[in-house]
C-alpha cells in the first residue's frame, strides 16, 4: 500500500502543528507507520491522500453511527447553509433538537448545547460543584471525559494509548479534587465515599467504557453507584458523549435502567459537526447562568450547522429503531471471527480485541493486553484495507452502512491474520 503522500503530509503538517495531528492518537504512535490523511468517505468506508480505501471502524471516533455523507444530514446542512452559519442569537432548531434529546432521555430535564465532549463534562462538573456546594469528583481509571484538567487523572483514550499517566500542566491542587477509583469496583467507591462522603460533588462514569476499549459494566455495578450516590447526597453523571444514542437510541441509561443526575452528550448527536450537550435534573440545570449563579458560556454553543445536523441523525434514528439490532449484529459476527488468544468485549456496536485471555472489566485487567500483538493486528487489518482504532485500548463502532459485504471482508481480513 503506497502512503507517500501521507507521509510527506505528516512532515508538513509535523512542522506546525504538534505531531503532525490535531489530536493525540491520529498519529499513530503506539502502532507505529504512517498515519493516513484521509481525503474522502462515503457509506462505511473512507480514502485516503495516496488513494488507498479502507472499511471504516471508527466513525469519527462514534459519531458517523449511519455513515459518512448520510443524504438526510447532508441535506439538512446544505438547507441551513441558506440561511447563515452562526447568529449568536437563540435559533428554533436548537429547541427541536433538544425536545428530540429529552424524549429519548427523560432523564434529560434541562439541557444545555456546547460545542465538545470536554466542554459538556467540564460543565456538568462545574454545575454539580455549585447544586452541592462541594469540590472532591470521583472518577474511574481508564475513563476517559475529555481533556478537562481535573479530569485528566489515570484517564484513558490517549492517554492511556500514549502511557501517560497524569498529564503536566494540571496543578496539583486541581488534580487533588478528584478520586481516581477502579472500575466495576462498588467497594473502592464504598469506602471512598466512607472517608470523604460530605465532600463529593459528584461521581462522573462511562456507563460503557469506550475509552480504554470496550468494557461494559458488570451487573449490578450502576444499581450500586446509583443507590451510593443518593445515600450520600452526590450526584451521578453519566458520561454518554460515546454511548448516547450509540448503545441504545436511550443511550446507556436506557439499556440498563438507570436514572443519573445529569448526563453528557455528543458524538452521534452532532452527525459529524461540532456539537454536545449536557442536561438532566431541572432543579441542578437551574443553577446555570443566566437563571443561576453557576456561569457557562459559548460563542458559538448551539450552532445552526451542527444542531441541523444533529437533528436529521436523531430523527433518522428514532424513525428507524431497527438500526441497532442491525448494527449490534454486524458487530457480532465480526466479533465471532476473532483470533484465538483473544478476549472479545462488546456491547451493541462498540466492541474490541483485547490481546490476552483473562476477562477484562477494569484498567488493571485491560493494560495487560499484548500491545505487540495488537499493533501486528492493527497493520494486517489496514493493509487490508480495514480501518481500526489506532490503539488498543479504543473501542471500534459499527455503523449503518457497514453492509454484508463490508462485514464479509473483514471477516476474511480477520482470519487471514496469523500473529
Ligand atoms: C470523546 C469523549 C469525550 C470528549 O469529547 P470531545 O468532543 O472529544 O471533547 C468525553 N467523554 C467520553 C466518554 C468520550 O468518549
Amino acid at each position: 500500500m503506497n502512503t507517500d503522500r501521507s507521509q510527506a503530509l505528516l512532515e508538513r503538517a509535523s512542522k506546525l502543528i504538534p505531531g503532525g495531528v490535531n489530536s493525540p492518537v491520529r498519529a499513530f504512535r503506539s502502532v507505529g507507520g504512517t498515519p493516513r490523511f484521509m481525503e474522502r468517505g462515503q457509506g462505511c468506508r473512507m480514502s485516503d491522500a495516496d488513494g488507498n480505501s479502507y472499511i471504516d471502524y471508527i466513525g469519527s471516533w462514534g459519531p458517523l453511527i449511519l455513515g459518512h455523507r448520510f443524504p438526510p444530514v447532508m441535506e439538512a446542512i446544505a438547507a441551513v447553509l441558506e440561511s447563515g452559519t452562526s447568529f449568536g442569537a437563540p435559533t428554533e432548531r436548537e429547541i427541536e433538537l433538544v425536545e428530540e434529546i429529552r424524549a429519548a432521555v427523560p432523564s434529560m430535564e434541562m439541557v444545555r448545547l456546547v460545542n465538545s465532549g470536554t466542554e459538556a463534562t467540564m460543565s456538568a462538573l462545574r454545575v454539580a460543584r455549585g447544586f452541592t456546594g462541594r469540590t472532591l469528583t470521583v472518577k474511574f481509571e481508564g475513563c476517559y471525559h475529555g481533556h478537562v484538567d481535573s479530569l485528566l487523572v489515570k484517564a484513558g483514550s490517549g492517554m492511556a494509548t500514549l502511557g501517560i499517566a497524569d498529564t503536566a500542566g494540571v496543578p496539583e491542587a486541581i488534580a487533588k479534587t478528584t478520586l481516581a477509583l477502579p472500575y466495576n469496583s462498588v467497594s473502592a467507591l464504598e469506602a471512598a465515599f466512607e472517608a470523604h462522603g460530605g465532600d463529593i460533588a459528584a461521581v462522573i462514569v462511562e456507563p460503557v467504557v469506550g475509552n480504554m476499549g470496550c468494557v461494559p459494566p458488570l451487573p449490578g455495578y450502576h444499581e450500586a453507584l446509583r443507590a451510593l450516590c443518593t445515600r450520600y447526597g452526590a450526584l451521578l453523571i453519566f458520561d454518554e458523549v460515546m454511548t448516547g444514542f450509540r448503545v441504545s437510541f436511550g443511550g446507556a441509561q436506557e439499556l440498563y435502567g438507570i436514572k443519573p443526575d445529569l448526563s453528557t452528550f455528543g458524538k452521534v448527536i452532532g452527525g459529524g459537526l461540532p456539537i454536545a450537550a449536557y442536561g438532566g435534573r431541572a432543579d441542578v440545570m437551574n443553577k446555570v447562568a443566566p437563571v443561576g449563579n453557576v456561569y457557562q458560556a459559548g460563542t458559538l454553543s448551539g450552532n445552526p450547522l451542527a444542531v441541523a445536523a444533529g437533528l436529521a441523525m436523531l430523527r433518522y434514528l428514532k424513525a428507524h429503531p431497527a438500526v441497532y439490532s442491525q448494527i449490534g449484529h454486524a458487530a457480532a459476527r465480526i466479533c465471532a471471527a476473532a483470533p484465538q488468544g483473544v478476549t472479545v468485549n462488546r456491547v451493541g456496536s462498540m466492541f474490541t480485541f483485547f490481546f490476552g485471555t483473562g476477562p477484562v472489566t477494569d484498567w488493571e485487567s485491560a493494560k495487560i493486553a499484548d500491545t505487540g500483538r495488537f499493533k501486528a493486528f492493527f497493520h494486517h487489518m489496514l493493509d487490508r484495507g480495514v480501518y481500526l482504532p489506532p490503539s488498543q485500548f479504543e473501542a471500534a463502532f459499527v455503523g449503518a452502512a457497514h453492509d454484508d459485504a463490508a462485514v464479509e471482508e473483514t471477516i476474511a481480513a480477520i482470519k487471514s491474520f496469523q500473529g
